[in-house]
């Protein structure tokens, strides 16, 4: 499986980090080395002095599927979770000043913390489904999919032109504002719709 991952997909994140709002999605990928299930603890790298915290969505794909329309693309995805796609912000502004691939900033072991999924058929709408971070108890991100610049079928659709999409292969659909660093000794919490999918320390 793959793990295949947006950036910029949240106008007010984008701005936080002074990136132009795309006019196309932009994804980048972690290999399956990068999952974290089951709440276990995040270990910070000693590559990085400024490891990121992103809360995000992620969609499993249950298809095989290959240039899929956009109005097509919600047969290919049928659960949804939250995931951290941590990100060494140091390594990236690195890797954007030179021209870099972002790999040893967004793709290293543990980037990819991920909760149980849930069927989508849970809420009334993908694209109206708030999600939450909490860092030591205190909210640092709130968004909501609405938000999303490019929704979630378009991401299929854009992505499957490039790279067929198999069953299993997770994509992680954006952060909101709101990204902050961890420390050793976070706790993070993580809710979609009030209820707690994610619970995990930082060592
Ligand atoms: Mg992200």
């Amino acid at each position: 499986m793959k793990i295949i991952a947006i950036g910029r997909n949240y106008k007010e994140h984008a701005k936080e980090l002074n990136n132009p709002v795309p006019k196309e999605p932009m994804f980048f990928m972690k290999p399956e080395t990068a999952l974290i299930r089951n709440n276990k603890p995040f270990f910070y790298p000693d590559f990085s002095k400024n490891v990121h915290y992103e809360a995000e969505i992620v969609v499993k794909i249950c298809r095989l599927g290959k240039n899929i329309e956009t109005r097509f693309a919600h047969r290919y995805y049928d659960e949804l979770a939250l995931g951290i796609d941590f990100t060494a912000r140091d390594l990236q502004s690195e890797c954007k000043k030179k021209g870099k691939p972002w790999e040893i900033a967004k793709a290293f072991d543990g980037s990819a913390p991920i909760s149980k999924f849930v069927g989508k058929s849970q809420f009334a709408n993908v694209q109206n489904i708030n999600f939450s971070l909490d860092v030591n108890n205190k909210p640092v991100q709130a968004g909501n999919t609405g938000d999303m610049i490019f929704s979630v079928d378009q991401l299929i659709s854009y992505i499957s032109k490039f790279v067929t999409l198999k069953i299993g292969d997770l994509l992680f659909t954006g952060t909101p504002a709101g990204v902050g660093a961890v420390s050793i000794g976070d706790r993070l919490v993580g809710k979609i719709e009030n209820e707690v999918f994610l619970d995990f320390l930082v060592k």
